[in-house]
């Protein structure tokens, strides 16, 4: 039997001074210290400008610390741009790439997440792929070949289950309140897994992480994380607050 370890991923987004990327990673730290160990690994993206710091101050312990985007170049003239390399250096074990925030504020599509998956990988860390429909999408009974599409043309080559997770996360689920239902969730998440069987392979497609991401809250994580292919969430909203985060791993 397979077993996934589930994967509960705060992502930050555009938020936080100093004062509070301290406070949030110092507040899961503590936690981890002092509460009994939930059963997932634990991860936080925080802004590239609090990177640095948010992994000095985690670092030793079980929290780890990613990126919420990278460049598909490892160096060059990309003024504003940050390399994977260079998040890999600050001690990020993980990046996102393909958010639909990215996807429609910098207008990114599927060839260029693939690239910068590759060089997430190639620089060491493990890419967390995100994939979504819009609700025009859902209403026009696109959903499950959106998803699939935009997987088939995101995967980075030569990843695996140890390099590459994917987060499915509905747009207009994303920071709306309006989670999916279990049923929309497994469904969806089921269609990834067997886009995965066809692209790598049952024995990988069968380790690979697929994560929730879209309102997932502490008050409908547990029904969520039960899913049969959902192996984690990719946390907004709630990642922002040390109980709601700790809450959801709990979960687990
Ligand atoms: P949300 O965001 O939890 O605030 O909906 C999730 C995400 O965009 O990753």
């Amino acid at each position: 039997m397979t077993t996934r370890r589930k994967l509960i991923a705060g992502n930050w987004k555009m938020n936080g001074l100093k004062a509070d990327g301290l406070a949030l990673a110092r507040g899961i730290v503590d936690k981890l210290k002092t509460a009994p160990a939930p059963a997932c690994d634990l991860l936080v993206c925080p802004p590239t400008s609090l990177v640095a710091l948010v992994a000095e101050a985690v670092g030793g312990s079980a929290l780890a610390v990613g990126g919420q985007d990278c460049h598909a170049k490892a160096s060059g003239a990309h003024t504003g741009d940050t390399a994977a390399v260079a998040l890999a250096d600050l001690g990020c074990a993980y990046v996102i790439v393909g958010h639909s925030e990215r996807r429609t504020d910098h207008a990114e599509t599927d060839a260029v997440v693939k690239a910068k998956a590759e060089a997430a990988l190639a620089a060491g860390m493990i890419a967390i792929v995100c994939i979504g429909e819009t609700l025009a999408q859902r209403d026009a009974g696109q959903t499950i070949e959106i998803n699939r599409s935009q997987l088939r043309g995101s995967l980075p080559e030569g990843s695996n289950a140890t390099n590459t997770v994917i987060a499915y996360e509905p747009v207009w689920a994303i920071g709306t309140g309006r989670v999916a239902t279990p049923a929309q969730a497994q469904e969806v998440h089921a269609a990834i897994r067997a886009e995965l069987v066809q692209k790598l392979g049952a024995d990988t497609a069968g380790r690979m992480r697929i994560l929730y991401g879209g309102s997932m809250k502490p008050d409908n994580a547990k029904e969520l994380l039960a899913l049969p292919d959902v192996d984690g969430g990719l946390i907004g909203g709630a990642a922002l607050k040390v109980a709601d985060f700790w809450a959801i791993a709990e979960s687990c």
